[in-house]
């Protein structure tokens, strides 16, 4: 079948909820990605972060394969010998306490609402039914009804009211905001240390380190959602790492796996894990012997093959080569580590055509609103292939249509 074909296919039979540019990819290794024409690309997404280790990396792979031979699932009804094993290893790697495993990301948000409403009534004292969690304008969390209950994106929440409530909007990257939105009721605040699906929005220098002692000061839990930034994507394990502070609770998922499957999980250095007692909260595939044995080789690779060091250099060296492009389709260049948005001024036409143009050339990126061209390549990028990109961005930019 020809792209046209697999196209046609997935407009007749599948659901219509995303937009995504039309090449067919059916191979991926490394960096690379390969459609069904056999068109070479290097991936300046990797699947929103999923994909931190590379494309089908050999070890996860063999992993995979050999505990699929095993054991797949057991269901928490029983134990398996993966489970505690991944335990201790990712709480050893983040220096957490308690580990709760969860398939998607948005599971691994639900979660952390639940933990952090259960342990404001049962040790912060908060009346019944009145918890409030503090959230950030422009965030991004998830999908389920609650989590777009509490986006400011209109596309993500109309017409799926009513909500849940319980959540306060404030200003992203202003502490006196947070400072100023707690109560006695406030049982935590959430937030993601870079904002990626709003475009890559680093906050001012500090800000963590201030959320962290306002929360402290008011008995606040400090919520990081790493999903995105965290296992390596900045150039550290975790992005609190940029503030020398600690979470209570870290959410982490995507390249949990490596893009194998899907994993995420709820990190707790409190005790805010404890509130939870046995039937209150769980999954059926959460913590699958399949899904631990995967995630323990993704982190290990993580650390051993050094991505987490090789996406700091290969960061700062992709954004001071993208500082050097001249165009004035360009407004601005920002990143830490391996998360890195060209936003464009309004005037360009709209960051799609780019992507699309950036398509022909070989290089896979995808705009985030109208105007931001993300480039989130996997973390085991070499160094010509970052040259061989700017090259590629160069003259997408410079060049005439
Ligand atoms: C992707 C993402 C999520 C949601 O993860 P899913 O696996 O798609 O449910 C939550 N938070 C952040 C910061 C994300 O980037």
């Amino acid at each position: 079948m020809n792209t046209q074909e697999y196209l046609d296919l997935e407009n007749e039979y599948g659901a219509h909820n995303y937009k995504p540019l039309d090449v067919v990819l059916n191979r991926g290794r490394g960096v690379w990605v390969w459609d069904v024409e056999g068109k070479k690309y290097l991936d300046c997404l990797a699947a929103y972060s999923a994909v931190n280790q590379g494309h089908c990396h050999p070890e996860i792979l063999k992993t995979m394969m050999a505990q699929a031979q095993n054991l797949t699932l057991t269901s928490r009804a029983f134990r398996n010998d993966q489970l505690g094993q991944f335990y201790k290893d990712i709480c050893k790697l983040t220096r957490s306490h308690k580990v709760l495993p969860m398939n998607s990301g948005a599971e691994a948000v639900e979660t952390v609402i639940k933990a952090v409403r259960k342990w404001g009534y049962k040790v912060k004292g908060i009346p019944e039914d009145q918890a409030e969690i503090i959230v950030c304008a422009n965030n991004f969390h998830g999908r389920t009804i609650t989590i777009v209950g509490f986006s400011t994106d209109p596309t993500a929440r109309t017409g799926f009211g009513p909500f849940t409530p319980g959540f306060k909007i404030i200003p992203f990257g202003d502490a006196d905001a947070l400072e100023a939105a707690i109560t006695p009721n406030t049982a935590g605040f959430l937030v993601e240390p870079i904002q990626g699906e709003a475009g890559v929005i680093i906050p001012p220098d500090g800000y963590l380190k201030a959320a962290r002692k306002i929360c402290d000061a008011h008995n606040v839990v400090l919520i990081l959602d790493e999903i995105q930034t965290g296992l390596g994507r900045t150039g550290r394990l975790l992005a609190e790492e940029h503030e020398n502070i600690e979470a209570d609770l870290t959410l982490v998922g995507k390249a949990l796996s490596g893009g194998f499957y899907p994993v995420s999980a709820v990190l707790s250095n409190k005790e805010v894990m404890d509130v939870l007692q046995p039937g209150e909260h769980g999954s059926t595939f959460g913590g699958n012997p399949l899904a631990c044995a995967i995630a323990r080789t993704a982190l290990r690779v993580l650390k051993e093959e050094k991505m987490i060091e090789n996406a700091r250099e290969m960061g700062d060296y992709f954004l001071k080569g993208l500082k050097t492009v001249h165009s004035p389709h360009i407004k601005e260049v920002r990143g830490r580590g391996l998360m890195i948005a060209m936003e464009l001024v309004p005037e360009a036409g709209g960051a799609r055509q780019f992507c699309y143009r950036l398509a022909d050339r070989g290089m896979l990126c995808k705009e985030t609103h109208e105007n931001t061209i993300r480039f989130a390549p996997p973390l085991v990028i070499e160094k010509d292939e970052v040259d061989w990109a700017l090259e590629q961005i160069e003259a997408v930019m410079t060049k005439p249509f």
